[in-house]
């Protein structure tokens, strides 16, 4: 498990070891295989439990790229938005979400902020890529601009709004209060 020290005179925060990609998107197994349809069988490869099946067919769980994007007003502030949908429904994230297969990582970036906060970035500084051991979603976070709009809630979201550091809402994933922190404090 990761420790992210927080700033100032906060306490050190632990990072959780499910993300809120893992959550969203089950991690769960196949019970039938996806080739032939036969009840799906299991076997243990390096501690990884992979469905290999008597057709020939062997489903390796591949790694999920989801790209987030912090974005400062003029008062040192941060764009979040108040989710609508489960999970976590009601808590604060940043814009964030999967990169779509074939899609560009800044492509999606920029995508997601559109849809979630209702403007256009300006990709900027790669501010961390984000993954843990048992954890399937690799978390790339860059820091965005905004060139064109001002921030609404879009379909993903209830609320927008910008908040300092110190006065964060409470956040949908424990992981995120680090990352902001962090990016905060150095920049
Ligand atoms: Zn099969």
């Amino acid at each position: 498990m990761l420790e992210m020290a927080l700033l100032g005179n906060r306490l050190p925060v632990s990072i959780s070891s499910m993300t809120h990609l893992d959550i969203m998107h089950g991690t769960s197994d196949f019970n039938y295989c996806p080739n032939c349809g036969v009840t799906a069988v299991y076997s243990d490869e390096n501690g990884q439990r992979i469905l290999s099946c008597e057709c020939g067919y062997v489903h390796y769980k591949d790694p999920k790229v989801a790209v987030g994007v912090l974005i400062r007003d003029q008062d040192n502030r941060i764009l979040l938005m108040k989710r609508a949908h489960h999970p976590r429904k009601g808590f604060w994230s940043y814009p964030s979400g999967y990169v779509d297969y074939g899609e560009q990582v800044e492509t999606a970036a920029k995508r997601e902020v559109m849809e979630e906060v209702g403007v256009e970035v300006k990709i900027g500084e790669l501010i961390g890529v984000y993954s843990e051991e048992g954890s399937r979603v690799i978390l790339v976070v860059y820091q965005g601009a905004i060139i064109s709009g001002s921030p609404s809630p879009g379909e993903e979201s209830e609320e927008v709004a910008y908040f300092s550091l110190s006065e964060l809402p409470e956040m949908a994933f424990p992981r995120d209060v680090g990352i902001i922190g962090k990016w905060m404090d150095e920049n």
